[in-house]
């Protein structure tokens, strides 16, 4: 009798042949993705459906940010725990898969495809840390690993499995005709954590206000961000949606609007001092269409109003902006 597992899903086109190989091994497959600030979970959600399968979404942002704040094997090429942050996806899904009395957990895991967190070194790594050794299967390279415990047992038929290994894709391109998949995103690409700039934004909040309050981090996804010399951040508003959306989040700190011309909101999520403050007001005035403006700009601060007196110059604040 086949086994029953779910499926790291990324919505990738590894991961969506993980889960067709897994099928034509006989085993019944559902997939999990995870639910973060840092990447969407649209592509899963497309890939289950074209796949025909369940979908399981596991709230994962306060594992990342734990992740984030302290990376047990270090970070890849930007603030992105890769290693851990596998491993503990990995640990998450294996809670579900014995919450439901499941027999496996798998990923579209390449051996040799990323030469930081999928060489044998961190396959093991993630396996001993996910805490599921034998019940983790890589049906993409498994026959170059141990077999699991569900192979073993005859759950999955491990000849039925493949070998793939190495950064070509030539294999994945072939598999992918012969299961007829067709959509699937570019297999880097998704996750902020592995963007440089991103990754600047995220160590800057993280060194001065902290990543505790899981609205800050989520702003990090939009608007300018200073950083002034009394150590106040700014965010400012590029258009009138992420005015909207910092308007909204006024609660978190001090709030700063032009009132006679068109221009960005900023948010001040802890004000430092004084001078940081008139450098915040003059930063918004900067950012504003005040040129047909006679006189200055007036602009509001959490309620109060008061013009900000000319020149506004916005290349004084480039070497504040974090990018
Ligand atoms: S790319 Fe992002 S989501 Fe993927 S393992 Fe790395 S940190 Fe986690």
């Amino acid at each position: 009798m086949g086994g029953k597992g779910l499926s790291l899903l990324s919505g990738g086109l590894d991961s969506q042949l993980a889960v067709r190989v897994l099928e034509r091994a006989g085993a019944e497959v559902e997939g999990v993705c995870f639910a973060t600030p840092f990447f969407a979970s649209d592509a899963a959600r497309k890939a289950a459906q074209a796949l025909g399968i369940k979908l399981h979404i596991i709230d994962f942002t306060d594992d990342e940010i734990a992740l984030v704040e302290n990376p047990p094997h270090g970070f890849g090429g930007a603030m992105n725990p890769c290693i851990d942050c596998h491993a503990a996806m990995i640990r998450r899904a294996g809670e579900l898969m014995e919450k439901l009395g499941y027999d496996f957990v798998a990923t579209g895991e390449v051996m040799g495809q990323r030469p930081m967190s999928q060489n044998k070194q961190s396959l093991g790594i993630v396996e001993k840390s996910s805490g599921l050794k034998g019940r983790l299967v890589r049906p993409l390279c498994a026959k170059l690993l141990e077999p699991t415990i569900p192979e073993t047992e005859g759950k999955i038929n491990r000849d039925m499995l493949l070998d793939i290994s190495g950064r070509s894709r030539s294999r994945q391109m072939q598999l992918a005709e012969e299961f007829g998949i067709t959509e699937y995103p570019s297999p880097a690409g998704g996750c902020k954590l592995t963007e440089e700039g991103f990754g600047r934004k995220l160590r800057d909040l993280m060194e001065h206000e902290g990543l505790g309050d899981r609205r800050l981090v989520e702003l990090l996804l939009i608007g300018r961000r200073f950083r002034l010399p009394g150590g106040s951040g700014v965010l400012l508003g590029r258009d009138q949606a992420e005015n909207a959306i910092l308007k909204e989040a006024s609660a978190l700190g001090t709030l700063i609007s032009p009132v006679n011309c068109p221009g960005p909101t900023a948010l001040v999520p802890s004000l430092k001092s004084e001078d940081d403050l008139c450098l915040a007001r003059a930063l918004v005035c900067s950012y504003s269409r005040c040129d047909r403006l006679e006189g200055d700009v007036t602009v509001r601060v959490n309620g109060a109003v008061a013009p900000v007196p000319r020149p506004y110059d916005r290349a004084a604040f480039k070497g504040f902006q974090i990018c």
